[in-house]
């Protein structure tokens, strides 16, 4: 297929939510992005597997990168897309409407409109991010080449509604295990009851729901954290006394401090336990504080807010760039199967951005 990039927006939307990518399989979307950007004298257009970057090479003094991931999560009977007139407007219906192609939408129809914009712009396309990280586009482009993402401020499209959502949380995920002994229940008091030992742990984990609200500024945007039972596991029969239980616990934790602090403070906390670490990612602070994230906020002049989930902005503020989220869309949408992006919200954010990046520099930055 081919994409007119300068053309309606909204065609363009729909044109790329009915090409299928769900993850490692974005080869027909890549192909049908890098034909298309190729057409346009000012940009520089590399590929590195199913990841596309196109970038201006105008000599500004500030380079702004701008990306989005062209995968889906699993077709769930949910394309071809159609298009759902609501009280408030018309919205696309169709698998990553919402996560997250508004957002690759409106990136391609300004990679192609803003010929001289007065910031360099990176635009980034790239591939698996709902998969695990070790097929991450953006991990790959940086292993291939780091001067692909070099950037002064990294804009990720993630559906925010059109609002500006600094930093992310962290997020941790581990299991605590109690070891009894096995018995028949009939004679319970030869073993020792593993899920009963579970409850000073559950103990502690209500106790710290009612304790506070465990809300955390971090650069003027304000973050709740959340540390909560997932799953629990234990027994072997109707009739035996458990010999062991598993309780998974999930850390949301704010970016005021880091993954291995975020560690620290569980294994305080659960000392005396067996802890095993399932995951464990960095959160990224909202680098607000920066001049020309600063300035990006001005124009676009809503509130900016806290992310709570954990979003690739933190790959960028591993790299020391600092990151935000701003993109078309709702994120409580993303992943369900009645996915859907408002389209008058990728209106907002292309006029948002593109007069931004077009605009005069604005005296607030150095
Ligand atoms: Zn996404």
């Amino acid at each position: 297929m081919q994409l007119d990039l300068a053309g309606d927006l909204h065609v363009l939307f729909r044109d790329i939510v009915d090409i299928r990518s769900e993850s490692l399989h974005e080869k027909e979307l890549a192909d049908a992005i890098d034909a298309a950007l190729r057409q346009f004298d000012h940009l520089t257009v590399t590929r590195i597997g199913n990841s596309v970057v196109a970038a201006t090479h105008l000599n500004r003094d500030s380079r702004v990168l701008v990306a989005g991931h062209l995968d889906t999560v699993p077709v769930a009977d949910n394309l071809p897309s159609h298009i759902e007139t609501r009280c408030d407007g018309d919205y696309l219906v169709g698998r990553g409407s919402c996560d997250m192609k508004g957002g690759v939408a409106v990136g391609l129809h300004l990679a192609a409109t803003l010929a001289a914009p007065s910031r360099d712009v990176t635009w980034v396309f790239y591939e698996a991010e709902e998969i695990a990280a070790q097929h991450n586009g953006l991990l790959r482009l940086r292993s291939h080449d780091p001067r692909l993402l070099e950037c002064d401020l990294a804009i990720l499209m993630e559906p925010t509604n059109a609002i500006i959502e600094g930093g992310c949380q962290g997020t941790m995920r581990f299991t605590l295990t109690t070891e009894g002994q096995a018995a028949h229940s009939a004679r319970s008091w030869a073993g020792h009851n593993a899920i009963h030992d579970l409850l000073p742990i559950l103990r502690i984990l209500s106790d710290w729901q009612v304790s506070g609200d465990h809300l955390v500024e971090v650069d003027g945007l304000t973050y709740r954290e959340g540390l909560n039972a997932t799953m629990v596991q234990g027994g072997l029969a109707g009739n035996v006394v458990p010999p062991e239980a598993t309780v998974q616990i999930n850390y949301r934790f704010a970016p005021d401090k880091t993954a291995q602090q975020a560690e620290q403070l569980m294994r305080a906390m659960f000392a005396g336990w067996r802890m095993d670490v399932l995951d464990l990612s960095s959160p990224a602070r909202p680098g607000l504080d920066q001049p020309l994230a600063q300035s990006f906020a001005r124009s676009v002049a809503t509130m900016p807010m806290p992310k709570y989930g954990w979003t690739d902005v933190a790959r960028f503020f591993e790299m020391g760039r600092p990151a935000l989220n701003f993109g078309p869309g709702d994120a409580m949408y993303a992943h369900k199967a009645d996915e859907c992006c408002k389209l008058s919200s990728l209106d907002d954010c292309a006029r948002a951005l593109a007069s931004w990046l077009d605009g005069s520099r604005d005296e607030g930055e150095s």
